[in-house]
């Protein structure tokens, strides 16, 4: 069952309304590079299911969300050949999609994103994207071997 909201651009990628560079879906959950990346490599991820925030996720899904997270995390850091990851969730308060989200953000020392001052880095073209996408894709499928 799929509580979908017509107007949630995040409840339309899941239901493949709207396309979206799918790093990863399951039964429960889809990932997505964010279409304004904090760097190349961040990536979104989501319970199929409409929920607003993490306080509205029912308990079975909290330990398989994070599960995902750190896969996620492990697969963005090979991918990206990062130093660390920034994982954020915004509840409400700067939350600019009203449908759960987990940001899984590739870091190095000295990148520049400090404190809420996050300046934003582009795609340089639609094959970087591409190849970024295709990568973290990659990496997720070695860790489910
Ligand atoms: P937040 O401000 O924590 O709610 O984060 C929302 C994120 O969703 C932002 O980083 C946006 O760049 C990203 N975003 C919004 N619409 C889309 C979309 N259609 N596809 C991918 N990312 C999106
Ligand atoms: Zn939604």
């Amino acid at each position: 069952m799929n509580m979908d909201y017509p107007d949630c651009a995040f409840c339309r990628i899941a239901t493949c309304r709207v396309p979206a560079e799918i790093v990863y879906e399951d039964s429960e959950s889809i990932a997505f590079l964010d279409i304004h990346p904090l760097f190349p490599g961040h990536v979104l991820l989501c319970p199929r299911e409409h929920y607003e925030t993490l306080s509205d996720l029912p308990l079975g899904l909290t330990g398989p969300l994070m599960a995902i997270t750190q896969l996620l995390a492990r697969a963005v850091e090979a991918a990206l050949d990062a130093e660390g990851t920034f994982i954020a969730i915004n509840n409400r308060v700067s939350q600019t999609v009203p449908h759960l989200h987990i940001h899984v953000v590739p870091r190095r020392r000295r990148d520049g994103l400090k404190g809420f001052f996050w300046p934003r880095t582009p795609y340089r073209d639609e094959s970087a994207r591409e190849a970024v996408r295709d990568a973290i894709e990659r990496e997720i499928q070695k860790l489910l071997v």
